[in-house]
């Protein structure tokens, strides 16, 4: 595995980040904030989902007032992400929250920014300078000519200085762009000027494939150096799928492993069976499991018995039938209409078996 680099740690409500902490998920509710109920009943879904940390916009006096309430029914800490008006950090700060977003290019000036900093030391509260591409300073963006990762790097140590100046040292950094390259250029930089811990994410990724291709490719760069204390992946969609595709992203690079791996083949001239359902049900009727397991959906007995074998659960198909192979043993032949539920019932009751020799 990958050595992590080493940064400080820091807590975000009982959420350890950073220093030799595993790398945590994160996401962003994209409900009203002022609509607690639609809030909170997101941020379960998420919870649901493995999310560990979760971030609400606060656009508004509104917003943050709804923070207590929606703080009170989170099971997952609350980070309030604040632009242009320091005053909503106070008030967020006010109703408890567990986290800070800044952004250093529109947050206010140096009077303000301790402001901030003096009222979250006092509650122990973490805050993320949290630089965007998008929103940068018009002085760097001269000095530099475009939102270059060098721009994105200085607007964060402008920040942390203006921290640090206020005795405030619980900062995490996110340096994102839209342009992945960038973004990854961007977060090497900044690790070789702070031991703070990273917050990864490349930012308006765009769509569920776009966006997890992005996502993928700049995350798994720098995690695979051993950057990175949490992660976002944005995608314009249900959050609760950005939760997946972080998990998917750590899978691929060996960091976390949680819930069911799922082997498929892409299909092909030879398969017999309608894969593309099955593959689909079985996953669907897995997406709650929590615990690592392997599972092989093949087309064929082609390439199809030698995954299923290596995986704890799989099925290769034949015509209108599948042959199951369990722990690496050919177990059965299964008539297609009954695959999914073979399929989902031997994993479910290899993980309780489990359980209960735990
Ligand atoms: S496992 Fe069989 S059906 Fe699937 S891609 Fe390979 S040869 Fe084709």
């Amino acid at each position: 595995m990958t050595k992590r680099s080493q940064t400080k740690r820091l807590y975000i409500r009982d959420v350890a980040v950073g220093g030799g902490a595993p790398v945590i998920v994160q996401s962003m509710t994209n409900t009203d904030t002022r609509d607690t109920e639609a809030t909170c009943a997101q941020i379960a879904r998420l919870a649901e989902a493995g999310c560990e940390l979760v971030r609400v916009a606060v656009p508004d006096e509104d917003a943050a007032l709804a923070l207590k309430r929606i703080i009170i029914h989170s099971s997952l800490p609350v980070i309030a992400d604040i632009h242009f008006d320091h005053r909503l950090a106070l008030m967020a700060l006010d109703q408890g929250v567990d986290g800070l977003r800044l952004n250093p290019g529109n947050i206010g000036g140096r009077a303000e920014v301790r402001k901030v900093a003096v009222a979250a030391k006092s509650r122990g509260v973490p805050i993320r300078v949290g630089v965007n591409a998008g929103s940068l300073d018009k002085d760097l963006l001269e000095k530099y000519g475009r939102p270059s990762p060098e721009a994105m790097v200085e607007s964060a140590q402008k920040e942390i200085a203006l921290l640090e100046d206020a005795d405030f040292d619980m900062i995490k950094i996110s340096v994102k762009s839209s342009d992945v390259m960038d973004t990854v250029a961007a977060y090497r930089l900044m690790a070789q000027k702070t031991d703070y811990p990273l917050h990864l994410g490349v930012t308006e990724t765009g769509t569920l494939i776009s966006g997890t291709v992005k996502s993928s490719l700049g995350l798994g760069l720098l995690l695979s150096e051993g950057l990175g204390d949490t992660v976002r992946v944005s995608l314009t969609r249900d959050p609760v799928d950005e939760v997946r595709v972080a998990y998917e992203i750590l899978r691929a690079v060996d960091l976390r492993h949680r819930g069911p791996e799922i082997i498929s083949c892409p299909t092909c001239g030879r398969c017999e069976i309608d894969l593309f359902s099955l593959v689909e049900e079985v996953e669907n009727r897995l997406s709650r499991v929590v615990s690592p397991i392997k599972v092989a959906v093949m087309g064929c007995v082609v390439n199809g018995p030698g995954e299923a074998r290596s995986a704890r659960v799989g099925v290769a198909g034949g015509r209108g039938q599948g042959v199951l192979f369990k722990e690496g043993k050919l177990v059965s032949k299964i008539p297609e209409k009954d695959l999914a539920n073979v399929l989902v019932n031997e994993v479910n009751r290899l993980l309780e078996k489990e359980k209960l020799s735990d």
